[in-house]
């Protein structure tokens, strides 16, 4: 019967002796082992009673077994839904409540705990190591590897992923086997990964970067991966001379700078270096360069889409910016009033539509209908513009948008000015309320290791460059900006941290 995800993605594996995952312990693993182990985790699902368009709801670390079970769960048409690690019991109670998944799959150390949150929502509760009665493995080890896929086409869901969660409450985003195959095609071809590929996979797999962008692109391809539990610096720089691509968020390239170890010699045989999930600093793109010979190739994306748009594979990568609609898809950069398309150079809305947008926020049709517009595309809640070639610049969030006085400060705009300054590695500039101008725009400042900025010339400086409705009213130095685990800068938390910097100095 036809599966549209598993016939793309595993089926054509199924006898295959090609790597397909190399683990820290020196250890591989086939893709007809990795399918055997599939087969086995979906009877088991069967067997514990799941059925298609079930959720499956996992909180466990990064494993092999985890993608079993996110394969297991494509081939069974149960609806994968991954959660972050960070997560607290009192939060999975959320995501368990919202999703009503019929299985809640966890750590042993975790079982204690959720077990009471999945029980109060009518869930079973497995985990996901030992071989018990009560895990995952214990239950599969005896179960057949052969399995016969569910009929799944190409409008069924596959997974439901909540967002990260920067801007407000996660909102659970409903992906179709369509979705994410078709994002996994036009990545895996603009970016020509091949079988001869091996990914280094350092990425978290509850996020989508993680998970649809990197696994599902090995998949499709039948390429390697260098299976890491999570970045760690040590463990990356031992697993670069056996990869080919990579791909991470702004930090890890950053970390990598940081490290003498990390050289043209070591790097310089990677075909691939992609970033995304949050913004690439132009410095990092030039000190990346300058030690590797590579330019990283940034792209830009989202839960409830995939990828959108990329930097290209062979022409010019430009720094600063996310290159182009990925192939099927449009990108419409729209007036934030009245929703016209914008000329090149101006700033607008980003909206997106083709075959990888999500269907729709679990549970919420009218938060649905509210970012969709007739005509199809999605209403991103992010800002850019696209410059006179083409390529599209994120300017930051629509939320994020400070408006001072009446006037509209895009903090990027802000940011960069700040970041060139001496003694400033980076920052985040925010908009915090004001008596006067509604808001007032507040920078915070990170300093080079083992500098202190001057804080007094450092607004002398953004004084000359700046328009004085843009200038912050207050600049921060601070030891680091808080960010969640994929590197985003948590802007609502410095917004609540400095709430009250300005109450009291209405007229000042
Ligand atoms: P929530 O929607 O719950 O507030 P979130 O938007 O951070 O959380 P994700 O779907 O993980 O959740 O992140 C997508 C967002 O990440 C994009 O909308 C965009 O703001 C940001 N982003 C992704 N790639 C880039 C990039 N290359 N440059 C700048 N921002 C990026
Ligand atoms: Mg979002």
């Amino acid at each position: 019967m036809a599966n549209v995800l598993f016939d793309a993605l595993l089926r054509p594996h199924l006898d295959s002796e090609a790597v397909f995952l190399h683990l820290p312990d020196g250890s591989r693993t086939s893709y007809r082992a990795f399918l055997a182990s599939v087969g086995r985790y979906a009877n088991a699902l069967r067997a514990a009673g799941l059925q298609a368009g079930d959720r499956l709801a996992m909180q466990v670390e990064k494993s092999p077994e985890a993608l079993s079970l996110y394969g297991a769960c494509m081939a069974s048409g149960i609806v994968f839904l991954p959660l972050n690690t960070a997560y607290t019991t009192h939060e999975i109670g959320y995501f368990v409540g919202d999703a009503t998944p019929g299985l809640v799959v966890c750590d042993p150390a975790a079982e204690a705990e959720l077990s009471a949150v999945a029980a109060a929502n009518g869930a079973n509760l497995l985990t996901l190591d030992g071989n018990g009665g009560g895990s995952l493995p214990g239950l599969a080890a005896e179960q057949p590897e052969d399995f016969e896929a569910v009929s799944r086409g190409p409008d069924d869901l596959a997974v439901l992923l909540y967002t990260s969660g920067t801007t407000g409450r996660s909102k659970g985003a409903m992906l179709t086997h369509d979705n994410l195959l078709s994002n996994a095609r036009a990545l895996t071809g603009l970016w020509r990964i091949t079988a001869a590929d091996t990914l280094l996979h350092a990425l978290p797999i509850f996020h989508a970067h993680g998970l649809f962008v990197a696994i599902n692109t090995s998949l499709l391809a039948g390429a390697a991966m260098i299976f890491l539990p999570r970045f760690e610096i040590g463990a990356v720089l031992d697993a670069l001379p056996g990869a080919t691509t990579m791909m991470g968020v702004p930090t890890y390239y950053t970390r990598l700078l940081d490290e003498p170890r990390f050289t043209r010699e070591t790097a310089g045989h990677m075909r691939l270096f992609v970033s995304g999930s949050a913004p690439l600093l132009a410095e990092t793109h030039q000190r990346f360069e300058q030690r590797t010979g590579h330019r990283i190739l940034e792209r830009y994306g989202m839960t409830e889409t995939g990828m959108n748009s990329s930097n290209p594979y062979d022409a010019e990568r430009r720094a600063g910016t996310v290159g182009f609609p990925l192939p099927g898809i449009e990108i419409r950069i729209a007036d934030q009033e009245n929703g016209a398309e914008l000329a090149a150079g101006e700033i607008g809305r980003i909206e997106v539509r083709g075959p990888n947008v999500f269907k729709g926020y679990w549970q919420m049709p009218d938060k649905t209908a509210e970012e969709f517009r007739e005509d199809g595309f999605f209403i991103t809640g992010d800002l850019g513009l696209r410059d006179a070639d083409g390529y599209i610049q994120i300017v930051g969030r629509g939320k994020d948008l400070i408006i001072s006085g009446g006037f509209n400060v895009y903090p990027k705009e802000v940011e960069l000015v700040l970041d060139e300054q001496e003694a400033v590695r980076e920052s985040a500039v925010i908009g915090v309320p004001h008596p006067d101008f509604g808001e007032g725009v507040v920078g915070v400042l990170v300093p080079e290791s083992g500098a202190t900025p001057d804080v007094a010339r450092i607004a002398e400086a953004l004084g000359r460059q700046l328009a004085r409705y843009k200038q912050p009213k207050r600049l921060i130095v601070v030891d680091e900006l808080p960010r969640n685990t994929m590197g985003k800068v948590q802007k609502n938390i410095l917004r609540e941290t400095y709430r009250d910097l300005f109450a009291g100095t209405a007229g000042a």
